[in-house]
């Protein structure tokens, strides 16, 4: 068995476009939508994605602003750019981008972005009104899973989902996105005793770890399908995902791949929102 390509390529065009259609209409209305990116760390990875939320911005034609607070910025310094762009009007939405200096609590500094502009997740409020069921920016990579699977009609409803990482980005709101769509919803970790056990019981298996080749065919139910969200330097340029492809695409009946995957709905969707939240702010003043 060959596993089916849940690519994420076409999806984020398709996306890209509504998306542009709705800005462009806001433009019209005199409104530009516009995204900051405020980051304080030299990590290669955070900076290949903080130009990929670029580009994405571009292609979809909203201003993009990056906020390049340095490695060695403070809380009271990421605190005060986000306070500042929370309250400017032409600001539509805000994003904090991981990893932030050591000694920095994201979760408490997140704290500051209003958060109608959150269109990342990262302030607290936005993650607790997600567990709540409360309207709120779910964190965009844990949306893109969803987006993902939606797209190409993988069932949730009463299927056993396991998901593998329990971070506040990732793990923990995709399993309340899942948990919403009624799947039963398994968490492993770093703790977890015997991986396998949990994710060859899924029919779904989200993996979201930042470890390469965590998962192989030994932990896939034949037919399962599974989503890879890792990014993990190749040490050659390039990134590997969280699966071992060869032995996993034997076993499954359908993978996510990286690149091409989870990554390009991402990008995209942090946009989307952005758009959204201009909207959103132009219908409250209209
Ligand atoms: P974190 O490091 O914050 O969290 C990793 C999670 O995986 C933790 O909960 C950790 O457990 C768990 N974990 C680590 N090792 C194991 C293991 N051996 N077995 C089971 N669980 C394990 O990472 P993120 O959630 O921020 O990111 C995860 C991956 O997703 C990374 O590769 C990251 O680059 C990628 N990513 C991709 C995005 C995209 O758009 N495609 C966007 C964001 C992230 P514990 O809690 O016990 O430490």
């Amino acid at each position: 068995m060959s596993a089916i390509v849940l690519s994420g390529r076409e999806l984020a065009a398709q996306l890209r476009a509504q998306a542009t259609t709705v800005g462009c209409e806001l433009r019209s209305r005199g409104i530009a939508p516009a995204l900051a990116v405020v980051t304080a760390t030299a990590d290669e990875a955070a900076a290949a994605y903080v130009r990929s939320i670029v580009r994405a911005a571009k292609r979809m034609e909203i201003d993009c602003a990056v906020h390049d607070l340095g490695p060695s910025a403070t809380a009271a310094d990421l605190r005060n750019r986000l306070i500042k762009l929370s309250l400017d009007p032409d600001i539509h939405g805000i994003v904090l981008q991981a990893p932030v200096p050591p000694g920095v609590s994201a979760v408490d500094v997140a704290a500051a972005i209003d958060p109608a502009k959150d269109v990342d997740g990262a302030n607290p409020t936005s993650l607790g009104r997600l567990a709540a069921g409360s309207s709120a920016f779910a964190p965009a990579t844990a949306e893109a899973v969803m987006v993902l699977l939606d797209h190409y009609g993988i069932p949730l409803s009463g299927r056993h989902v396991t998901v593998v990482g329990r971070s506040t980005v990732v793990g923990k709101p995709v399993a309340h996105l899942l948990l919403a769509r009624h799947a039963t919803v398994t968490i492993c970790h770093s703790r977890t005793a015997d991986l396998a056990a949990h994710t060859r019981e899924a029919d779904v298996i989200v993996v979201a770890a930042g470890q390469p080749g965590l998962v192989t065919g030994a932990h896939v139910k034949p037919g399962s399908c599974v989503i890879d969200v890792g990014t993990n330097s190749d040490g050659a340029g390039g990134i590997v995902g969280d699966v071992e492809a060869e032995t996993v695409e034997a076993v499954a009946g359908a993978l996510s791949p990286v690149p091409g995957g989870v990554g390009p709905v991402t990008a995209t969707l942090l946009v989307e929102h952005a758009i959204r939240a201009a909207s959103s702010a132009a219908d409250g003043r209209s």
